[in-house]
């Protein structure tokens, strides 16, 4: 039945149809379940609580006689007194002199328009005789396209609860709508477009959110279920005694979290299933130690890793750092785009042929001309900058390795378990004892000089700074061109007692390094830089963060950029160089100088900002919603969570015929049964 067309309903006519169908709207469901997006709410009010210029419901007895004017072509305008409470409000209404005779002096009428708080004027857009009904009157309204009209579109909807509601099925199990005092589908969906009242409407909507959020989140386990069933990992063996002498080898005790993480990898590395985790931590917390570990248990049993990040300097830093742990027990080579020649078919053949046991690199890592003999494990840093595609050929590369995406943007818990429902995640939230944490500042754009001052002592006592530009969204080349002004204003004003660097994505890779290398040799103290620096670069002599224009980038992204410093023993700071317009700005600025812990952040970022912005527009993987939020409706979300959890687990949906309803719609979603394994 709600398959059928949306012809079906009384009043819709093929002349609407197009403009139902840029809506979304093709079939009878698709039209009952296109829900408002906001309510006009008629409720009256007394006159005190009424606000200035805005919309208000009065209701009283219309005093004496209206006055009826005309004026240019055919316009009128009708003025009337009404008796509110003590007050005598005047009333205007344009264009509409029939309803003259409807006002009879005496009787009740209720008003609704654009209220004067000074005058106690109230200009009327509709007008009823007689009282409100008792409850307050609220009104649909729909986001529409074409040629439909809200007051037809809601005659229409009307007509299709009255036709077709009763055949709206009910999902859910009789025992979740008593557990959780949800109301009836059928019902909820006539209160969502006609409420009743107030109290209906927040049921209805209440029990859609959780109708939302658990099938999001079946869908999600399920799919994750099926990837792990559909996939035989390796389970492998690897050396405990080796990999204990090394993790003793380190110059450092792990942290209780790092342990913790590093357990969880290793259970789903010695697991028959495919491992598809996320290991989260806030920059300096010690994932790319966990990843190391973990790549050398892939060794010891005889398997090949790799690890891929996102830019060359990275890669080459990464391939240093693991050299420099692992000694010469293991074979570890670079693969990056500039390796070229000879060099690159070497190293080729040595991947093939299994005498590199780790290869490091960046996505040339994936490129066809590489061939794993034996991938056991894939570590992907910073995930969210790599797109799903080349997620899914790095799998390909070998058997079925295990896969671990780590990240340093910490994703705050309500977007982990829905953007990532699909993936085991694991958090280090617990920073190595004794770092110091950076100071941060907030300062205003006219007290830059002194900032200055401040970078030249630090410099005169031998450290270094980064200098972070403006950030010009959906503009690099303006963003080259800020870096570039940056670059010659501080040349000019250090005179050449401090040598100035200048780093942005438009360098070749060449170019890149060699002004790393210089500034990690400290032949350049000061290194302006577009947000190129944010990820992973580490300067542990590097104890001045100052970013320009902080107010225009989000937390996260402060917090990455904050994190490149406070990497040695030194006392580091942060500076953020601000002059924010609004409330929000100056609320980020405020939360930075406050909050170091990059959980809290996320968090605070999410609230905002909303999740749209979070990831970025490219890449969001944010499901939208239609009734519910994920930010405000967190609550529902994790209790949707553990419902969908127990549900899968147990397997009621093939054994339970209560849940038969769930599990047919789910079998019908296009994600699961198209369910492409990546
Ligand atoms: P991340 O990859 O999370 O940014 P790293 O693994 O690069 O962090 O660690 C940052 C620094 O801290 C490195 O110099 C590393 O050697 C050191 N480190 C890692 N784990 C610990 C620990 N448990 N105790 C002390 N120092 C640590
Ligand atoms: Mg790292």
């Amino acid at each position: 039945m709600m398959e059928q067309s949306v012809l079906q309903i009384s009043g819709i006519g093929e002349k609407m149809q197009e403009s139902l169908e840029d809506m979304g709207i093709y079939t009878i469901g698709d039209f009952l379940f296109y829900f408002p997006f906001r309510y006009e709410d008629f409720e009256v009010k007394p006159l005190t609580e009424l606000a200035h210029e805005e919309k208000a419901t009065i209701e009283g007895e219309v005093v004496g006689e209206p006055l009826l004017t005309f004026y240019g072509k055919k316009k009128s305008r009708l003025t009337f007194t009404v008796q509110v409470e003590q007050f005598a409000v005047k009333a205007v209404m344009f264009n509409r002199a029939f309803a003259k005779k409807q006002l009879i002096s005496g009787e009740t009428v209720t008003l609704t328009g654009k209220w004067d708080q000074h005058r106690m004027q109230i200009t009327v857009s509709q007008f009823k005789k007689g009282k409100m009904k008792k409850e307050a009157d609220i009104q649909p309204v729909y986001s529409l396209k074409g040629d439909v009209k809200l007051n037809l579109f809601r005659k229409w909807m009307s007509n299709a609860v009255k036709e077709f509601g009763e055949h709206v099925p009910e999902i859910l199990p009789p025992a979740y709508l008593d557990t959780y005092k949800l109301p009836e589908r059928g019902n909820a969906l006539e209160t969502m477009h006609f409420p009743k009242n107030k109290k209906m409407l927040k049921h209805a909507k209440r029990r859609f959110i959780y109708e939302e959020f658990l099938l999001f989140q079946l869908k999600m386990q399920l799919l994750r279920k099926m990837k792990r069933e559909a996939t035989t990992g390796n389970a492998i063996q690897y050396n405990q005694q080796a990999v204990r002498a090394f993790v003793e080898s380190l110059p450092f005790q792990l942290t209780g979290a790092q342990n913790k993480s590093l357990q969880e990898i290793m259970k789903d590395m010695t697991s028959p299933y495919r491992m598809n985790r996320l290991l989260q931590g806030d920059v300096g917390s010690g994932k790319t130690a966990v990843a190391a570990i973990a790549l050398y248990a892939s060794v010891t049993a005889g398997k090949q890793g790799s690890l891929m990040v996102p830019t060359e300097i990275l890669a080459e830093q990464h391939y240093e750092s693991l050299q420099e742990l692992f000694g010469d027990h293991v074979q570890v080579v670079l693969l990056t785009g500039s390796v070229k020649g000879k060099k690159r078919k070497e190293i080729l053949h040595q991947v093939e042929t299994k005498e590199a046991d780790i290869v490091v690199g960046t996505h040339a890592l994936i490129q066809q001309e590489v061939h794993f003999s034996d991938l056991g494990l894939a570590i992907v840093d910073e995930q969210h900058r790599f797109g799903v595609n080349q997620r899914r050929s790095l799998r390909d590369k070998g058997l079925f390795p295990d896969v671990l995406f780590m990240t340093a943007t910490p994703i705050p818990r309500t977007l982990a378990i829905t953007a990532f429902g699909d993936m085991d995640v694991s958090v280090i939230d617990e920073m190595p004892a004794g770092r110091k944490e950076v100071e941060t500042y907030w300062v205003k754009d006219h007290m830059l000089d002194r900032v200055l001052t401040f970078i030249e002592k630090e410099v005169e006592s031998g450290h270094q700074a980064y200098v972070i530009s403006p950030l010009i969204e959906e503009s690099d080349k303006l963003d080259i061109q800020n870096a570039v002004d940056v670059y010659h204003q501080l040349q000019h004003y250090f005179e050449g007692n401090i040598r100035v660097g200048l780093m942005h994505g438009r360098l070749t890779a060449e170019e890149k390094e060699d002004v790393m290398k210089q500034y990690a040799d400290n032949e350049v103290q000061v290194l302006v830089s577009t947000t190129v620096v944010e990820v992973g670069v580490n300067v542990p002599n590097a104890t001045i963060m100052l970013i320009y224009d902080a107010e225009r980038f989000g937390l996260s992204q402060l917090h990455q950029l904050r994190g490149r410093v406070g990497r040695g023993s030194e006392q580091s700071y942060c500076i953020l160089l601000a002059d924010p317009k609004n409330d929000v700005g100056k609320e980020r600025m405020r939360i930075m100088t406050e909050t170091s812990n990059g959980f809290e952040l996320s968090e605070q970022d999410l609230q905002l900002r909303g999740p749209g912005d979070f990831f970025g527009s490219k890449q969001s993987g944010v499901p939208e919603f239609k009734v519910a939020d994920m930010v405000h409706d967190y609550r529902a979300l994790e209790t949707a969570r553990q419902d969908a959890q127990h549900i899968i687990e147990e397997g009621l949906l093939e054994r339970d015929p209560s849940f038969q309803q769930l599990y047919d719609m789910l079998q019908e979603d296009p994600v699961l049964k198209g369910q492409v394994l990546d």
